[in-house]
């Protein structure tokens, strides 16, 4: 009997004490200071990163991973993306057709297609904001918790709360509302606290509005309901919202981040900026608008060029700022993480430094996440979501769509030369 109990003992630790896996790392970068560290050896085990530094001793029985002509950091976060959602380019916004055309099981099926896409290129961790049909980024992000399926970390908010109507317009009565597909209609404060507990119910782990889509928008007290609820659940709130009188009611109200806000005053950046809301700006490239026909001139700027104008400015206001893409649309000869990153190029348009970048998908997003000494850092006691480059970021971004070695929770994704 005790040595059947012995050997049980010994059958789990043997499964759950995996061996420690040994990085050396020729350049480690730090990219909450932007500081290069050069020749580190980083130990993992069980998932986590135990030790980190120059003279750290390499156990015998060690695997070891040679990043010696690398540069090795934390591994890229994305916070807003819309993984199972996927409309051909061209189709105008509100996109009536995966409403009525495809299943919560296929959209579930496009997310884990993505989730591993964008988690190969070095992604690994992603904040799914909705748009999942019926909560099908919840059940990606089990399957990936799991481990039935290889993905990044995920941050699901579920179905998105918004005044009547979610992201649609003009929809004939006698057509019903198709959009609670995707959408919950919240109209009070009551209401809105009803559809965060009704997301909280079917397993979102933080919470999505999108404020002003409409004529109408949320009212300050309207957003406070939903902070209220979410933040007594330990969950944050990310508010889409592009600017004028809504943003006003939302940056009173003090969510978590802002999401969009294309057009932001200055005076509205200043106050996220004290009441530290972070900006999840979403800053697309001026081709990814063209090829969606959502290009709108304002003011005789296109959305693309105040897009690197609102960056800038946040950007040199100090506001703080985590990277978020926003893509979801398909393109027949480019993967999801590809287009996520082309998003590099308007962040270097508006002036950003290739370390502020890297900081605003690493560092930065890892506190909007409040995953402060859990993820986002390569240092003891945090998860090992590690990746390497063969050039140095730190000189030019453009490095990131090379990425040739990813970890994720101890475990190597990819490792390539
Ligand atoms: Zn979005």
């Amino acid at each position: 009997m005790l040595a059947r109990l012995l050997a049980l003992i010994l059958l789990f630790v043997s499964s759950a004490g995996a061996q420690t896996l040994a990085i050396r790392a020729g350049n480690l970068i730090d990219p909450a200071t932007g500081k290069v560290s050069r020749n580190q050896t980083i130990l993992v085990k069980d998932g986590k990163i135990t030790a980190v530094g120059a003279g750290v001793e390499i156990p015998k029985d060690a695997h070891v991973v040679d990043l010696s002509n690398a540069w090795v950091m934390p591994g890229l976060m994305d916070a807003h993306a819309h993984l199972t959602a996927g409309p051909a380019p061209g189709i105008p916004f509100p996109v009536t057709t995966p409403y009525l055309s495809e299943s919560t099981a296929l959209r579930a099926l496009r997310g884990l297609h993505n989730a591993r896409a964008v988690l190969e290129a070095g992604f690994t961790a992603v904040k799914d904001v909705g748009n999942d049909a019926e909560w099908a980024a919840v059940d990606v992000r089990r399957a990936i918790e799991k481990g039935w399926f290889p993905g990044p970390t995920l941050l699901t908010t579920g179905k998105i709360i918004a005044p009547f109507g979610g992201q649609s317009q003009n929809v004939p009565p006698e057509q019903g509302a198709f959009w609670k597909y995707e959408y919950l209609d919240a109209d009070t404060p009551d209401q809105v606290r009803q559809a965060v507990r009704r997301n909280i119910y079917y397993g979102a782990n933080a919470i999505k509005l999108v404020a002003d889509h409409n004529a109408y928008f949320y009212s300050k007290e309207e957003v406070r309901a939903a902070i209220e609820e979410a933040h007594a659940a330990g969950m944050t709130v990310a508010v889409h919202v592009y600017g004028g009188q809504a943003a006003l009611n939302v940056i009173q109200a003090g969510p978590d981040s802002v999401e969009h806000g294309f057009d932001l005053s200055d005076e509205q950046l200043r106050l996220m900026k004290e009441k530290g809301i972070f900006l999840v700006g979403t800053d697309f490239p001026e081709v990814h608008l063209k090829l969606m026909d959502f290009n709108p001139v304002v003011g005789g700027k296109t959305l693309g060029q105040r897009i690197v104008d609102r960056l800038r400015r946040a950007h040199q206001m100090g506001v703080k700022m985590a990277f978020g893409t926003d893509v979801f649309v398909e393109l027949p000869d480019k993967s999801r993480a590809e287009l996520m990153l082309d998003y590099l190029d308007v962040w270097t348009a508006a002036g950003v430094s290739p370390a502020d970048i890297l900081k605003a998908m690493t560092t930065n997003a890892a506190e909007l996440f409040r995953w402060q000494g859990k993820r986002g850092a390569i240092a003891a006691g945090q998860a090992a979501d590690i990746i390497a480059t063969p050039a140095n970021p730190l000189e030019n971004i453009q490095a990131l769509r090379q990425v040739q070695f990813v970890m994720k929770d101890g475990t190597i994704i990819k490792q390539g030369k």
